[in-house]
């Protein structure tokens, strides 16, 4: 996914190697080839702005240490400064005190929120918790059947409102609307004792107020512990608008990068975070219900820099 991005900062270190003392033109010529590496990369404009000027501001004001050659100190501050631009510590789920927590996962169409709930249906699983999927995306015809696949796979049960949906008994009128469907799982979850709900919403192909005011009623309706606004990597410069859409229209938690496994340039991982303030929770990796991680900024930082 950041192999571009990765290449191209790799090489620009690698022309600092030979140099014993790094002068003022050196460290300028070093921050304009990070600049402008980070911008083909997709990185929102404000975001490189800050980057490349914290980088400049460090690097001419660095000690020389015995330990680092120049080379060295430029890689650790561009990776120091990558780290804080992913969100620096690794953050993990919220879990209620009591009750079950919910999760209510928000996004465009085609984010990836259907399959990010399988797979986080399963990483929970996998931690011993009983998790209970709910199906409020009613939008698209076909949302309820495929949260019941993913569910199905991950072999966690889906609270769905379709009338006849095998093995279930969770059966309200077709045609219920997603707020009932969101405190009926809710309802659902408290009797049967699970301890997570992992809401699906409904998503369009753009930013669209109904959309938004829909998700808002949602979480009205359960009150959730975490929102993650799921978004594709590989919208690029999209990325930002989109999240401040979301940030704006129901707000969340959390941010889970989905399809970072595609040859996207990065730039929306790279710039969500750090615009939106919100941590990045997860990365979505692939189709298959394993492809899914737990997401380390320092990991992230690492890679782009190996
Ligand atoms: P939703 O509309 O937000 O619920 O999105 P879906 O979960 O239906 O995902 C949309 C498409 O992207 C589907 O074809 C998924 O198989 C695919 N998809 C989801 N997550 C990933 C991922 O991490 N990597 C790749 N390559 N494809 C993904």
């Amino acid at each position: 996914m950041f192999a571009t991005l990765s290449d191209r900062l790799t090489s620009t270190f690698r022309n600092l190697r030979s140099k014993g003392r790094l002068s003022e033109a050196d460290i300028d010529a070093t921050v304009r080839e990070i600049r402008r590496a980070l911008l083909d990369a997709d990185v929102a404009v404000p975001v490189v702005r800050a980057f490349t000027g914290a980088v400049r501001e460090r690097a001419l004001s660095a000690e020389v240490s015995g330990a680092l050659n120049p080379a060295q100190q430029v890689v650790k501050i561009v990776n120091d400064e990558l780290v804080g631009v992913l969100g620096r510590e690794t953050r993990t789920l919220r879990f209620a005190k009591t009750g079950p927590t919910v999760i209510l996962l928000a996004g465009l169409q085609g984010a990836g929120k259907t399959t990010l709930a399988g797979k986080l249906a399963l990483h929970l699983k996998g931690q011993g918790h009983t998790p209970l999927l709910v199906a409020a995306d009613l939008q698209r015809p076909n949302a309820v059947t495929q949260l019941q696949v993913v569910g199905e796979r991950a072999g966690v049960p889906v609270f769905a409102p379709h009338p006849g949906n095998q093995g279930l008994d969770d059966v309200l009128p077709a045609g219920a609307d997603p707020v009932a469907v969101a405190r009926a799982g809710l309802e659902a979850a408290r009797q049967r004792h699970h301890d997570v709900l992992v809401v699906d919403t409904a998503g369009r192909l753009g930013v669209d107020g109904g959309l938004m005011q829909q998700a808002a009623d949602i979480r009205d309706a359960v009150d959730p512990d975490e929102i993650l606004f799921v978004i594709d990597a590989m919208i690029g410069q999209d990325a930002v608008t989109t999240a401040q859409a979301f940030a704006d229209g129901v707000g969340f938690t959390g941010v889970v990068l989905s399809k970072l496994d595609g040859d996207a340039r990065g730039g929306a991982a790279l710039s969500v975070a750090s615009v939106t303030g919100r941590p990045i929770l997860f990365a979505s990796t692939g189709e298959k219900l394993t492809d899914f991680e737990v997401f380390h900024p320092d990991r992230m930082a690492s890679r782009i820099l190996d």
